[in-house]
């Protein structure tokens, strides 16, 4: 085999054979072959497309490019993965509710990655917890507790790695069989056999319309009917931050404040869909009313808390936060960003909130960079929200004056308000199963 022809066959628009897709992933894993080649078969990918067959082979090839992990968690081992938000904490929810049910989470989560943020940046404001485990380590957690989050390990899908870099400054990163193939090639090698993926629409989205955001989604529940996995993708809205709190110690209040149950919202309710479509997909429960039922429980009795408190314990991190919240870093400048217009909220720009955030210090512009765990803001309003000249819009968390000032700038230029009464933003759009696409 040679990658010439490989280049050839799919120029020309045709399938790659499982044999080409293998020569191809495992030369992107070994670094046998040079990134231009490996550039243009990308770009022919980009512009030709893959059929199912060759998409879940490519999903396969680049799991198999490093270790297989295969977890005795005592359950059938259950991840959720998120394609980018803001605001979005739901895996610090629903990792703990879905074990309080009995389902055994083993999440492998990012860092931060541009405007939006990563659960293990979250995580680490936490103090002495621990997000780079041993895998005994983290199955044992698994077992005992039912949950355990972690960062991706780097002997995980190595395929994956170097061509994912590649995409990234060669124009292929919006390819839906390169999309499909990225993110489930880790969840394959990382052992997940069911898997719930959250795919985001709207601003701030990786895919930008919702037939697109609806076609990733439709594309990686076939791959899992292909390689015997269990996947359900659900299509969420990201029109504007799902919790109203942004920045790594900040979300991690919220979510302790929607498990003890002080805080009810767009957050708690996507969660808990997220959530019982997990216990769904773990065979744990048959109906979606049961499932939402055990989850909500759960929440009201306080098991939900206790197992993210233990979770945390487990990782070495001090679980006293979940009994106060003041316990977790605090920004030294807190001050209101009050509204300057009049008007109905009626539309929030989800990147322009995230690179605010980031620019305080909560997210990184590059990979070296050390994150603030303290900054951000809370965002006091929704679309639809009436709103009075004067009313306070957001709550900073600064370092300092400056650093509030800059963000609450660019907070402003990234709303836009509308003299007449705006619908609120939709939360759930679609869930899409191999057996089809249902409208929500
Ligand atoms: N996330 C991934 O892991 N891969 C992609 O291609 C896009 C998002
Ligand atoms: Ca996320």
């Amino acid at each position: 085999m040679d990658i010439l022809s490989v280049i050839e066959t799919k120029k020309r628009g045709l399938p790659l054979s499982r044999e080409q897709i293998r020569y191809f992933a495992r030369g992107a894993a070994d670094g046998s072959i040079p990134d231009y080649q490996l550039a243009a078969l990308l770009m022919a990918i980009r512009l030709q497309g893959m059929d199912p067959r060759e998409t879940a082979d490519l999903t396969m090839e680049m799991a198999q490019s490093g270790n297989m992990l295969e977890p005795d968690v005592d359950g059938v081992p259950v991840d959720k993965h998120s394609t980018g938000g803001v605001g979005d904490t739901t895996t610090l929810i629903l990792a703990p509710l879905v074990a309080a049910c009995g389902g055994k989470v083993l999440k492998m989560s990012g860092r931060g990655l541009g405007h939006t943020g990563g659960t293990v940046d979250k995580l680490e404001s936490i103090k002495g917890m621990k997000v780079e485990l041993p895998e005994d380590e983290f199955v044992s957690i698994v077992r005992r507790i039912g949950c355990c989050v972690v960062g991706q390990s780097a002997h995980l899908a190595p395929a994956d790695k170097r061509l994912y870099a590649l995409r990234d400054v060669t124009g292929t990163v919006d390819s839906v069989p390169l999309i499909a193939s990225s993110i489930l090639s880790k969840k394959f090698a990382a052992g997940a056999r069911a898997i719930v993926l959250d795919v985001k629409t709207g601003s701030g989205a990786l895919m930008p319309t919702l037939e697109s955001s609806i076609e990733l989604a439709k594309t990686m529940a076939d791959i899992g009917a292909l390689a015997g996995r269990q996947i359900t993708a659900v299509v969420s809205g990201m029109d504007e931050p799902l919790g109203s709190h942004v920045g790594n110690a900040l979300e991690v209040k919220e979510a302790v404040d929607v498990l003890a149950g002080r805080v009810h919202g767009p957050l708690k309710d996507v969660s808990i869909f997220l959530g019982a479509q997990m216990l769904l997909a773990s065979q744990i429960c048959h109906t979606e009313e049961e499932a939402k039922a055990r989850l909500q429980e759960a929440l009201e009795n306080g098991r939900g808390l206790k197992k993210l408190q233990e979770m945390i314990e487990a990782q070495g991190g001090d679980g006293s936060i979940c009994e106060n919240v003041s316990l977790l870093p605090q920004a030294p400048c807190i001050v209101p960003l009050l509204a300057q217009e009049e008007g109905y909220l009626a539309r929030v720009n989800g990147v322009a909130l995230g690179l605010a955030a980031q620019q305080m210090g909560a997210g990184r512009a590059r990979k070296e960079d050390v994150i603030d765990p303290a900054v951000g803001f809370v965002m006091e309003k929704r679309i639809g929200d009436f709103i009075r000249k004067g009313d306070v819009i957001c709550t900073l968390h600064a370092k300092d004056l400056a650093s509030a000032q800059q963000a609450g700038e660019k907070i402003l230029a990234a709303l836009a308000f509308s003299p007449v009464p705006v619908p609120r933003a939709q939360l759930l759009y679609a869930l899409v199963t191999p057996q089809g696409v249902s409208y929500l």
